[in-house]
């Protein structure tokens, strides 16, 4: 349904927060880290490991699956 959605990154270089939108199939300035992203930030230019606090992470089940009742 929604293909896309913009999570909030902090960068560490210049430590401004911004609007990142991620497209899930089409990293095309950012590489792939598991739950992190190397790629430009927008305010200082400078290339960083973002984490990623929120975003769905593809080979993790999800939480309740795991409840042994
Ligand atoms: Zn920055």
């Amino acid at each position: 349904m929604t293909l896309s959605r913009t999570t909030r990154l902090t960068c560490p270089k210049c430590g401004s927060s911004f609007d990142y939108e991620f497209v899930p199939g089409a990293s095309f300035t950012a590489i792939r880290l598991g739950n992190s992203r190397y790629m430009r930030c927008p305010i200082c230019q400078r290339f960083s490991v973002f984490k990623l606090t929120g975003a769905p992470s593809p080979s993790s089940s999800p939480p309740g699956t795991t409840t042994d009742r």
